[in-house]
């Protein structure tokens, strides 16, 4: 029995076999694509917590 996982990129059916080089991916493409996404979802937290810690450094001066 073959097991079908979904591309998480694409969604398209994807074969967990050896020879399903990028699996869970169907493709390399798809795979770039989500390795560039999680990179690119780093970045925007890194981001939010510099804002965050200019943001608390706000808050002692703010009427409570
Ligand atoms: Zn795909």
């Amino acid at each position: 029995m073959t097991t079908i996982v979904q591309c998480p990129t694409c969604g398209a059916p994807v074969e967990w076999k050896a020879e399903s080089t990028f699996r869970p991916f169907c493709s390399e493409r798809c795979k770039l694509i989500d390795l560039g996404a999680w990179a690119a979802e780093e970045h925007a937290i890194a981001g939010n917590d510099l804002e965050d810690d200019l943001f608390s450094g706000d808050l002692p001066t703010r009427p409570h």
